[in-house]
């Protein structure tokens, strides 16, 4: 029997939480995905979508999680102190991150967003929480799922990673800067013939210019990294708060001609492989 392996986008949207009537269809909760592969159950970052995600596991009696960070920007951790199972010691939520320099670590940049005055309950309250870092590039098994990680190009650093299971394949590359040649050859070599990559495409080609330097890449890179390293389904992501539905409709409609199978991430959205 083929055992679950899927994915659910929670939050799709990167920099900031964007609701109002532009983004309905497509979200506007920031970055969380939710890995089903077997019995393991596999979160990637703890955006705005976090908060939805934790009250639906709760629901579904899931108290053993795996949750991986892309990194520690806002966007990306934002929904941990609303994280409801991260509260509650019946749960074990072991939350890794791999893209720090030596000096840091994920329970500091926890402790430091969920302090006054920033935040009025403090980290010590996560009952739920155990934290771990790795450095970028390691590759483990939890269970019967394969880990690759790789560091990608972004300020202050970020992972990315690659799930294996039962010969079936997930990337997430965001948030990722294009156009460093050496960091470019080892993500393709990373995302070579992986089945799903889900990728930071906050900005097209032609708007690009304006933002090197800040740390994403375009939808178009998606699509020439996805050709060049045999990547069968690219899923453009992290969109920009600006972008509205109507926008992401016609970059969707252009993506659709040029790769089969490409797709823009939908809060909601579930691919099952
Ligand atoms: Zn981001
Ligand atoms: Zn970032």
């Amino acid at each position: 029997m083929v055992r679950e392996f899927s994915l659910r986008f929670w939050g799709v949207r990167g920099s900031t939480p964007t609701p109002g009537q532009e983004t309905l269809r497509y979200g506007g909760e920031t970055t969380s995905l939710e890995i089903r592969a077997g019995d393991k159950l596999i979160l990637i970052d703890c955006g705005s979508g976090a908060r939805r995600l934790g009250r639906d596991l709760i629901e579904r009696g899931e108290r053993d999680i795996d949750l991986f960070f892309t990194h520690t920007h806002l966007d990306h951790i934002c929904g941990l102190p609303f994280f409801q199972p991260a509260y509650d010691a019946d749960f074990a939520v072991r939350c890794w991150a791999g893209h720090f320099a030596e000096s840091h670590c994920l329970m500091d940049v926890v402790r430091r967003i969920m302090s006054p005055p920033i935040f009025p309950v403090a980290a010590d309250t996560l009952k739920g929480v155990t934290f771990e870092t790795y450095a970028a590039g390691t590759r483990w098994a939890l269970g019967d799922v394969e880990i690759e990680t790789t560091r990608l190009n972004h300020p202050g650093g970020a992972c990315g990673y690659r799930f294996t299971f039962e010969g079936r394949s997930i990337a997430v590359i965001t948030d990722h800067e294009h156009g460093n040649p050496q960091l470019d050859t080892a993500v393709e070599a990373f995302v070579k013939g992986v089945d799903v990559m889900v990728y930071d495409a906050m900005y097209s080609d032609e708007e690009y210019p304006k933002y090197v330097g800040w740390g994403h890449s375009t939808w178009q890179e998606a699509l020439r990294l996805a050709q060049r390293a045999y990547v069968l389904m690219p899923v453009l992501f992290h969109h920009d708060p600006g972008r509205s539905d109507d926008a992401l409709d016609e970059i969707g409609e252009l993506i659709a001609k040029k790769h089969a199978g490409a797709c823009v991430a939908v809060q909601g959205m579930k691919i099952e492989l």
